[in-house]
This record gives C-alpha cells, sequence and structure tokens, in this order.
C-alpha cells in the first residue's frame, strides 16, 4: 500500500534521506526505529506530503505522491504528531468533527455521530466537550487518533505518539494503538517502545544516516539483528 524508492530529500545542503526504499503491505504494522536526527519523521512527512521528496518515488495505493496528488494522498494518509496538534478552542469532539465536516463535506449530525462513535473506541466519550487543556496528555492524544479516523484513512503515521507523554499515560495510548492494529489498520509508527514494537508490529525498519539500515519481522529483527550498528541502537533504548 506503501511503496518508497531510492527517496531523496535534502534541507540545504544538508542530505537528509539518502536513499530509502520500503514497502508497506495493507494491513501492516511498520515502526519505524532510530537514532534522532536519523531522518524518521521526514520519511513520514514525505510520506503524506506534508514535505516534498527530492528524488526518488513514493506511491500510496498505486497514486504517486506529487504536488498534484497531495489532496488525495492526504486524504489516505492521516498523521498522529508527538504534541498532539489539537485546535485548543475547540472541544473533544470538535477536534474530531473538524475534517470530516470542512475536508470531507459530511453533514454534521452524521460527523458528530461518527466522531462520538470513535471517541468511544479511545475511550474519550465522556469527555467529548472537554477542551484539550482539560485532558492530560494520554488523553489529549487519544483524541489526536479519533482525529486522524475520523478522515476514513487507508493508514495511519503516527510519529512518536507517546514521547511526549508522562510514563504513566504511555500505555493508555499504545493499548488504542495496539486495537487499531488488531483491527487491520496499515500503520508506521516512529517509536522508541521497543515492547510495543514487538508486541504489535510486524516489521522493524531501522532508520539511520537517512537510509534503511536494516528491516526484518519484527520478531526476527529483535531476536537478532544482522548489524553490530543495530544491536548496539538496541541494547541503548531497551
Ligand atoms: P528524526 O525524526 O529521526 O529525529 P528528522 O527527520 O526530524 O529526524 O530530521 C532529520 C534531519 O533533518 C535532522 O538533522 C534535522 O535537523 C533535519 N531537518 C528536519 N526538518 C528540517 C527542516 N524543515 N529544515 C532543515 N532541517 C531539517
Ligand atoms: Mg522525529
Amino acid at each position: 500500500m506503501i511503496r518508497l524508492r531510492h527517496v531523496r530529500k535534502s534541507f540545504g545542503a544538508c542530505a537528509v534521506l539518502r536513499d530509502v526504499s520500503f514497502d508497506i503491505a495493507a494491513g501492516e504494522v511498520a515502526c519505524l526505529i532510530g537514532p534522532s536526527g536519523s531522518g524518521k519523521s521526514t520519511i513520514l512527512r514525505c510520506v503524506n506530503g506534508l514535505e516534498s521528496h527530492d528524488g526518488g518515488s513514493i506511491e500510496v495505493d498505486n497514486v504517486l505522491v506529487t504536488p498534484r496528488s497531495l489532496p488525495q494522498i492526504r486524504s489516505a494518509v492521516s498523521m498522529v504528531f508527538q504534541r498532539f496538534n489539537l485546535f485548543p478552542h475547540r472541544t473533544a469532539l470538535e477536534n474530531v468533527i473538524e475534517g470530516p465536516v470542512h475536508v470531507l463535506r459530511r453533514p454534521i449530525a452524521e460527523a458528530r455521530e461518527h466522531a462520538m462513535a470513535l471517541l468511544e473506541k479511545v475511550g474519550m466519550a465522556d469527555h467529548a466537550d472537554a477542551l484539550p487543556r482539560q485532558l492530560s496528555g494520554g488523553q489529549q492524544q487519544r483524541v489526536g487518533i479519533a482525529r486522524a479516523l475520523a478522515m476514513e484513512p487507508r493508514a495511519i503515521l503516527l510519529d512518536e505518539p507517546t514521547s511526549a507523554l508522562d510514563p504513566e499515560r504511555v500505555g493508555e495510548v499504545l493499548e488504542v494503538i495496539r486495537g487499531l492494529a488488531e483491527g487491520g489498520m496499515t500503520m508506521i509508527v516512529v517509536t522508541h517502545e521497543i515492547a510495543f514494537a514487538r508486541e504489535a508490529a510486524d516489521s522493524i525498519l531501522f532508520v539511520d544516516g537517512g537510509t534503511i539500515a536494516e528491516q526484518g519481522p519484527a520478531n526476527e529483527f529483535l531476536a537478532n539483528p544482522k548489524t553490530e550498528r543495530t544491536r548496539l541502537f538496541l541494547r541503548r533504548v531497551r
């Protein structure tokens, strides 16, 4: 469903992605791991067109990511951010219906009903009328996930969805993501939570210096990393 071939991206003189290729199948959950600054966020941002890539190709559902296809790509792929990025003056429910009403042009009543079902799914129905600042980080992130789902995406990209959370809030968000994985949602998750990756991921891609340094099925990758570089990294994050 998501296919990258020889993707390159520079910021000025800085080559951030040097030759990135991988495939994510429908229903696959892939975890992107790797050191800070290695290009993980840039990969996600290129996949949904928040950044343009300089070379190589990206396809989502057989549609090439180009300036012209952006509206189509963005409706196929939703993003969940580290810092939640909820609208601060809108309630949880209003945050979730924003995209469906204004982008998908759904009737408000229908969007509300769907949004309530999604808030229910992430355990936030009781907080539908709360403003983001009245919610904990974990609760805000669960609203962020409901908002991503509300766009009825084919795939969801999550960029360190738990790294801005207090440790005791991490579990509730991972639980929601695990539920989506079990439901068959296609996801790319940037995470440092190796225990989560072991449990929920089908595959792991290790990003280092703007390339995919190693990739494989999650169990195999974690039990038997092939390179010394990967072994060192895993030892440090565990
Ligand atoms: P990661 O998510 O793995 O920590 P990023 O993809 O955020 O890495 O960043 C990779 C590199 O690209 C870093 O060196 C970062 O400073 C640089 N970078 C990212 N975004 C920009 C930008 N908009 N302008 C300039 N440099 C950027
Ligand atoms: Mg990042």
